[in-house]
């Protein structure tokens, strides 16, 4: 199981995705998923989800840059669809044009780009007009968007208007309720004019995985879900309150992810010692300590020093002392024969016991999303049963 080169292993659930998707399939019906894999598949690596999204019939990816729309392609099989909703400009902007890949228009100058791009490689663009709704963070309103329409109808021949598109500022917190319905609203209403004049997107898009789950009105032609098919709610809110409204009294969905490393050595420390850097830790009795080869530099926050909690043996344990830059050190006194190359679980579950990605975010400052992203691609991905 361990490639003995790396100190840690991520290992990717096939049936755990399979059990994601057959969820959120049976809660949207045949509403169009597309899989969200911005940020390395949250952490879980494009090059193993894009093969187990397309075996789920899974055949749109969204990314956010030219880059991770580069790797995606390499591992694309089945002729799937590729998005690109944040950044692409230059030379791979027209890369993305003589592909086939669709991107979002935010700005006009984008848009002039790509019929430049469509002209000079005789393909068409393919893209998603983002309207301004109300996050205001990138999306077209004003001058801009009517600028960009007449330029749309001006240029037919270069241009396939893919989408239109939106994207809700903070749907898994029922606190932004009031912003969300006004931009739902705002949304609709623009769709509504721009198909008055003669502006016909192929498919209308705005839902996140918070949006798709709490607001069904904003499912539309095609859901952009992230965190969801990972295993992961939006928010522990909005898992409440799909929870209840199934009358479920387990969690429908299952963590996809697991992190995985070793023992490398162990020692015995004294009483009133300190452990590790300066003098975060001071024994109080004779203590044995294990090290573990995974610090900082892959993921694990230094906040977690003196906080965190894995797994060995069977047995639940914490991080003692600093987590330094490329290990850290956990107790294992109570942790019967300890000993090298012992199974050490940092996420996931091990005999009666599991450490979950939100205990990172209880923990420290971490979103769900933040913890994930930040395990680096080269700790090994591993697809299991
Ligand atoms: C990240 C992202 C999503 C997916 O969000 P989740 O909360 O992970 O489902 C959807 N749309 C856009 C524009 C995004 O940036």
């Amino acid at each position: 199981m361990f490639d003995p080169m790396h100190g840690s292993c991520i290992e990717i659930s096939q049936s755990a995705y399979r059990e994601n998707i057959n969820y959120l399939r049976s809660r949207f019906g045949d509403v169009r998923i597309s899989s969200v894999i911005k940020g390395n598949a949250y952490g879980h690596g494009i090059n193993e989800m894009v093969p187990l999204a397309e075996s789920c019939g899974i055949n749109h990816f969204s990314v956010f840059s030219a880059d991770e729309a580069w790797t995606a392609r390499k591992v694309i099989r089945n002729g799937s669809a590729i998005m690109i909703m944040g950044d692409v400009d230059g030379d791979a902007l027209e890369w993305a044009v003589d592909q086939g890949i669709s991107f979002y228009i935010f700005e006009p100058g984008r848009l002039e780009s790509a019929i430049e791009s469509a002209r000079r490689t005789g393909k068409k663009a393919k893209i998603h007009l983002e309207l301004e709704t109300g996050m205001h963070r990138t999306g077209l309103a004003g001058k801009d968007l009517n600028y960009s329409l007449q330029l749309i109808q001006k240029n037919a021949e270069q241009i396939e208007l893919t989408g239109l598109c939106t994207h809700y500022a903070g749907a898994e917190s029922v606190s932004n309720y009031l912003r969300i319905q006004n931009q739902i609203k705002q949304f609709n209403q623009k769709a509504v004019e721009l198909r008055r004049k003669g502006i016909k997107p192929e498919m209308q898009h705005t839902a996140c995985s918070a949006a798709a789950l709490s607001y069904p009105e904003t499912r539309m032609d095609m859901m952009r879900i992230g965190i969801a098919q990972y295993g992961l709610w939006p928010s522990r809110e909005t898992m409440v309150k799909l929870i209840t409204r199934d009358r479920k009294n387990s969690d429908p969905l299952k963590r996809v992810i697991s992190w995985k490393s070793r023992v490398m050595s162990v020692k015995k420390v004294k009483t009133n010692e300190f452990i590790g850097y300066g003098n975060a830790y001071l024994t109080d009795a004779p203590i044995r300590v294990a090290s573990v080869p995974v610090g900082y530099a892959h993921g694990f926050s230094r906040s977690l020093s003196n906080l965190g909690r894995v797994l060995v043996n069977g047995k639940r344990t914490s991080v003692v002392g600093i987590v330094n830059m490329n290990m850290m050190l956990i107790d294992v006194t109570s942790c019967r024969d300890v000993k090298k190359g012992d199974e050490v679980v940092l996420i996931g579950s091990q005999g009666r016991y599991s450490v979950s990605i939100s205990s990172f975010s209880e923990l420290t400052n971490n979103l769900n999303y933040e913890t994930l992203v930040r395990l680096p691609r080269n700790i090994p991905r591993l697809v299991v049963a």
